[in-house]
């Protein structure tokens, strides 16, 4: 059976992003300013993030969003990105399942967080502002967040987790050539990281440590906003982008998932890929399953509690209302990057507890070997983060050779691992292994 793949025309990409919590049948508890408890509202936000995003993060009645016409232009440069039905995949695990990915990697960054960096950088650029920072784990996110600022002419310094840095260095690499100033974190240049590394010098980093230095970095600079890959309302709203072309793309192939399976690290591009499907449950009786897949070894949808708690380890951040390991949980160090960070978005933490989706947690070594068989199959090196969801798609599907079910899976290829080859060499070699959590 040949591949196939679905690709929109340029006049059929979507024009809005969905705001799922216009929809959501309980609405996510409000952030709280930890001084005094009470709901935070945009203006305790806006000193510290683009206007228009706090406006978006805070936004519980507007279903439909619209894109700007200078960011949809950009996406344009690489939208829609294809939905593929992955034969090969089947064929080798002689499923009935249908699987179909969608290919966020196929851009110059390699990822789906250039969604959210295009339009994070227009609104900070459209409201005057010359600098961003920002905090990034693998950096996948400190790439899209430079290239971004480029395109709109803005200045970007980026903290780097150190343990990140040392796994992968070309991702500073990429973000020097774009422009951005790159410091591995925990450092010496802000008073949070002068804190962790006196209380641990060998401290590995954390996007708890990294997000503590670039907020304070933002807070103490002029014309400065910060801005954030994954976690916050805003960012998912802007991948919506992907399910939104995905459901497009899925009747062009004549479907409709029964399961719908992402990587999670925030949830950004598990609710990207989800929310506009979500909302068919919400609104229109559909049944469709939604995993998230977090490592075990991060396991805060399955293991953590839901509860206030700070979004970064200083406790610089509104507490937010999020599915948590605790602020100062410090995760092994697996290869997903991404997926290290300690809680979970406020939305996805609220749909969770209300039974619209549901977390699988995934060994590291069991991710590796997902991989494999989708390069093999596919022809594709998938991000360590993505391989998650990959591994959560394969035991969906040997479920359904056993059943016999003929689901329709779909799941998110958030991105490649070309930059991630020292881990696939570490997994060849014999020498990784799994981190359980305790
Ligand atoms: C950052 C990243 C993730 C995790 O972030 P989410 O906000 O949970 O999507 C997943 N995959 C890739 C490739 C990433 O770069």
């Amino acid at each position: 059976m040949k591949q196939k793949k679905f690709i929109l025309q340029e006049h059929e990409l979507p024009t809005q992003w969905y705001n799922i919590q216009a929809d959501m049948p309980n609405k996510p508890l409000p952030p709280l300013n930890p001084q005094n408890h009470q709901p935070v509202g945009v203006e305790d936000l806006a000193h510290i993030f683009p206007l228009e995003c706090c406006r978006q993060e805070l936004n519980t009645t507007d279903a439909w969003i619209p894109i700007p016409e200078e960011v949809l232009n950009k996406y344009t440069f690489y939208r829609s990105t294809p939905l593929v039905r992955a034969y090969a995949l089947e064929e080798a695990l002689q499923t009935p399942a249908h699987i179909y990915f969608k290919n966020e990697s196929v851009n110059p960054l390699g990822s789906h967080k250039i969604n959210s960096a295009l339009a994070q950088c227009y609104y900070a650029k459209a409201e005057g502002t010359e600098n961003v920072t920002t905090e990034t784990g693998a950096g996948q996110w400190g790439a899209a967040l430079s290239y971004a600022a480029s395109v709109f002419g803005l200045n970007a310094a980026v903290y780097q987790v150190k343990i990140s840095m040392q796994q992968k260095p070309y991702r500073s690499s990429i973000m020097r050539t774009f422009g951005a100033a790159v410091t591995g974190s925990p450092s010496m240049s802000t008073r949070a990281g002068k804190d962790i590394i006196t209380i641990d010098p060998t401290h590995p980093g954390s996007l708890g440590t990294a997000i503590s230095e670039a907020l304070e970095l933002a807070t103490t600079t002029p014309h400065c906003k910060y801005t954030l890959g994954s976690v916050l309302n805003h960012v998912s709203l802007h991948q919506t982008i992907i399910g939104l072309e995905a459901e497009k793309q899925m009747a062009m192939a004549g479907e409709y998932p029964d399961v719908v399976i992402a990587c999670f690290g925030g949830g950004s591009n598990f609710g990207g890929l989800a929310f506009p499907f979500m909302r068919h449950n919400i609104l229109d009786g559909k049944q469709t399953k939604f995993y998230a897949a977090e490592p075990d070894a991060c396991p805060k949808l399955t293991k953590g509690h839901f509860e206030y708690d700070f979004g970064d380890e200083a406790g610089y951040t509104p507490l937010l209302p999020m599915y948590t390991l605790g602020h100062k949980f410090k995760p092994a160090n697996i290869h997903a990057g991404g997926l290290r960070y300690h809680g979970a978005g406020m939305i996805v933490s609220q749909l969770l507890k209300d039974g619209l989706m549901q977390g699988v947690d995934i060994p590291q070594l069991e991710t590796f070997e997902a991989a494999m068989l989708f390069a093999r199959t596919e022809g594709i090196i998938p991000a360590p983060e993505s391989s998650h969801a990959i591994a959560a798609t394969i035991r969906e599907a040997q479920k359904c050779k056993e059943t016999g079910e003929e689901k329709v899976i779909l799941f998110n290829l958030s991105g490649h691992g070309l930059i991630d080859m020292s881990a696939y060499d570490q997994y060849l070699d014999g020498d990784l292994v799994n981190y359980s959590f305790d």
